[in-house]
């Protein structure tokens, strides 16, 4: 009996606590209408114009399947098309528009959730900054990304799994050699013992390929059985581009 009266009370504050929580948004919604975190006018989520427009890119690879070139992780997809998010990277990264990256994360769910449900994670590890540009930044982006992919999913984010302990020059001024080089030691674990079993890296952009595929080697090697990733946006449409010879 004292369990079932406990059991109540306990009910009764979660249900206060989600007043609360509720109240707050609204009152934020008053005083900070939410926008479109791509064109920026009021909108919750995408405005109709955007959504109109939203061009989304998909399955870019699947081990034994779709795309060539050999990969440490078992697929990747990407929501939408880099085209189409770049505006809304921009104001999140540059701007420091926080807000976009939890509405772009919710979106990122939204559209991913039959396919994420599918691949059975256990964890999430956003792909990590360096400490001084995180530091500069006063976030990452790919962890906000992923916390509100978390939230949908029900499983835990470790954002300090796999830390960057060197500043990498951006991949797209980079020779396939030198993305070689450049990723090297670029990434460590930031605990050594993996014991959950499926993995998702959650990344902004994908681009090379190459970041992610280095990330699920450590992880890989730490004691992870697979690896996925999931990016907000990617340069390619399908697998069509890895197969012009191994990274994007
Ligand atoms: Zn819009």
């Amino acid at each position: 009996m004292r369990y079932a009266i406990e059991g109540v009370k306990e009910q009764d504050i979660k249900k206060q606590d989600t007043k609360k929580r509720e109240l707050w948004r609204r009152l934020l919604d008053l005083l900070y209408p939410p926008k479109c975190p791509i064109c920026e006018e009021p909108s919750k989520g995408f405005c109709p114009k955007c959504a109109l427009e939203a061009k989304y890119a998909g399955l870019l690879y699947q081990k034994d399947g779709k795309g060539q070139g050999s990969r440490s992780y078992e697929a990747v997809y990407a929501v939408f098309r880099y085209d189409f998010v770049a505006s809304g990277v921009y104001h999140l990264k540059y701007e420091g528009k926080r807000d976009y990256g939890r509405t772009l994360g919710q979106l990122m769910w939204q559209e991913a959730e039959e396919i994420l449900r599918s691949w059975k994670i256990d964890c999430i590890v956003p792909v990590p900054l360096h400490a001084k540009r995180q530091k500069k930044r006063g976030f990452n982006q790919s962890q906000i990304l992923a916390e509100a992919i978390s939230k949908g999913l029900g499983i835990p984010v470790f954002p300090e799994m796999v830390l960057r302990c060197r500043n990498t020059k951006p991949m797209k001024d980079l020779n396939a050699l030198q993305r070689q080089n450049n990723l090297k030691k670029a990434f460590k674990m930031g605990q050594n013992d993996v014991k959950l079993k499926t993995i998702l890296i959650v990344d902004d952009i994908y681009t090379t390929g190459a970041t992610t595929d280095e990330i699920s080697r450590l992880l890989l090697e730490a004691g992870a059985a697979k690896v996925y990733v999931l990016t907000l946006g990617s340069d390619a449409e399908d697998g069509s581009a890895l197969q012009q010879g191994g990274y994007l």
